[in-house]
């Protein structure tokens, strides 16, 4: 007998099947809110999603790194079929709470995607996470404007944080060819993230100058295709210190720059600041 379960395992992504180079994504993420509340920068997700939707091919699989799944000793992707919505964050009102993002997984697609991405630290299979993880905030909430319908099965790749920028960089370089197989690589951190200089009310517009002096730097590299200097980012001294005290939102720019291709033309969107500390910019290449 077949349980419901079941027949909708059957259902899922097995293989990934050639396509037209599908785009990457890096999308500055900010607030949790920005998931509920009508803004510029939601509407700016809402927007790239219905122009990607428009396009000749959809997407196959969505494959996200976010900020906020990080492990130590080696990479992972998840494996469950259903990965579940986390609300990894405290003090935001229940509607946020009440939030869902139920995009399938894809158990066979992560598999072997597992076994063919290499640890750029051992060069070993990345590992397989069947219940620790699912789709954390870094995820569903720039996702779920995106593509309200989750009809497209997404999988998470963590970040081993104890690995230097450079090899979070060649992790990306090896996603690069999986956009010929309909796979939408989506990086969500920010370019400029420091919590604790936050200043509420702020506009836009408004942010310290090392922000700036930072968020330009980025914006300039990435304009140039100097893609490979982004992981040098600690050699700013202290710009790069006061832009990110701990590096977690910066990463993800380094595997979405690494999936680029120098013949991608980079588009920034949502350029601009929340509580002068935190650029949301964002670039879809391709
Ligand atoms: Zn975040």
């Amino acid at each position: 007998m077949t349980s419901l379960a079941d027949a909708a395992n059957l259902a899922l992504l097995r293989t990934l099947k050639p396509s037209a180079p599908m785009p990457v994504l890096f999308v500055g993420h900010g607030s949790p809110m920005n998931a509920i509340e009508d803004n510029a920068w939601r509407r700016s997700w809402q927007a790239i999603g219905t122009e990607l939707l428009a396009r000749t091919e959809r997407p196959q699989l969505i494959l996200c790194i976010s900020a906020h799944w990080l492990t130590r000793g080696g990479w992972q992707v998840t494996g469950m079929a259903t990965p579940k919505t986390i609300h990894d964050f405290g003090g935001f009102p229940q509607a946020l709470f009440d939030q869902q993002y139920p995009a399938p997984g894809a158990p066979a697609v992560a598999t072997s995607l597992a076994k063919e991405l290499k640890s750029p630290a051992t060069g070993a299979p990345l590992g397989v996470d069947l219940d620790a993880w699912g789709l954390d905030h870094g995820t569903w909430s720039v996702l779920k404007p995106m593509f309200p319908k989750a009809d497209i099965p997404v999988l998470q790749l963590s970040m081993d944080y104890s690995r230097p920028p450079g090899e979070h960089y060649a992790l990306g370089r090896q996603l690069q060819a999986l956009r010929d197989r309909g796979v939408l690589i989506v990086g969500s951190g920010n370019t400029v993230h420091n919590l604790r200089a936050m200043r509420p009310g702020t506009g836009p517009n408004e942010a310290y100058d090392w922000a700036t002096q930072f968020d330009t730097g980025v914006q300039e590299q990435i304009s140039t295709g100097q893609l490979d200097t982004l992981q040098n980012f600690q050699t700013l001294g202290a710009v790069a210190q006061q832009s990110h005290p701990t590096y977690e939102h910066y990463l993800p720019l380094l595997y979405a720059a690494g999936a680029a291709r120098s013949t991608d033309k980079p588009r920034f969107f949502n350029t601009g600041y929340q509580g002068a500390a935190i650029s949301m910019r964002s670039v879809l290449w391709g």
